[in-house]
């Protein structure tokens, strides 16, 4: 895991981002106010102007440098909720190896520091429903001795089965809480980027480690 590493994973989200665009708009039209998706491209492509830096820097500066543009450049809720993940994963990134375990610790001390930033844990319709359940598994299999292989492929199963739960939840935080009951049918677009971004990293990851 070093700087290339992270930019290989900012390229596969960007991309998985830009080719879900108009589905991830919906979303947010349907129970928010349609900006998440141009927010977050907005973001990757501020990253990816960032290349070179990200590439020859270490993993946690790398993460560090992508969680300052990050928040310079997202808008709306989501822009200080992914940098709270990337500079969450950043800080822990010192103290842990770089093996299962050490990723599994370094990924919940960033969804805990988003946790802490949208004071949400699970069950209120936001990305924190598919952050938490990707964070728990991968703790269970870094306990267990899973491989990176096996990781790689359970991560974006419990994203997507987590993502696709959003749906039937009622919103109680954010801008699609002021909605009420007609939250509830669909599902949430920062559960959906934020499950897009998770797959896309692991299956680069899967070609490059
Ligand atoms: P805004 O709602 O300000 O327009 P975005 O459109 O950028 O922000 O992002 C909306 C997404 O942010 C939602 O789909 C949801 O996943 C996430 N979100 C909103 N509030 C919170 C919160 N308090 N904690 C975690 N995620 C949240
Ligand atoms: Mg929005």
């Amino acid at each position: 895991m070093n700087g290339k590493t992270v930019m290989a994973c900012i390229d596969a989200a960007h991309a998985a981002l830009v080719a879900h665009t108009d589905e991830i708009a919906l979303l947010d039209q349907q129970i928010g106010d349609g900006d998440h998706i141009f927010n977050l491209l907005r973001g990757m492509e501020a990253l990816v102007a960032l290349r070179a830096q990200i590439e020859s820097a270490a993993f946690g500066p790398a993460l560090d440098l992508g969680a300052m543009k990050i928040l310079s450049t997202v808008g709306g809720s989501s822009g200080p909720l992914f940098f709270s993940l990337l500079n969450g994963m950043a800080k822990a990134a010192a103290s842990n190896t770089m093996d299962v375990a050490g990723f599994a610790a370094i990924f919940a001390a960033g969804v805990d520091a988003v946790g802490q930033r949208g004071k949400t844990g699970r069950g209120s319709k936001t990305m924190m429903d598919v952050l938490i359940p990707v964070a728990q598994r991968f703790a269970e299999m870094a306990a267990a001795g899973a491989s990176a292989a096996e990781v790689r492929d359970a991560l974006p199963q419990i994203a997507e089965a987590s993502m696709l739960a959003t749906r039937d939840m009622l919103a109680t935080k954010g801008r699609a809480s002021f909605l009420g009951e007609r939250s509830r049918g669909h599902i949430d677009p920062g559960a959906r980027s934020s499950q897009l971004m998770i797959a896309a990293s692991c299956a680069r990851l899967g070609q490059t480690l």
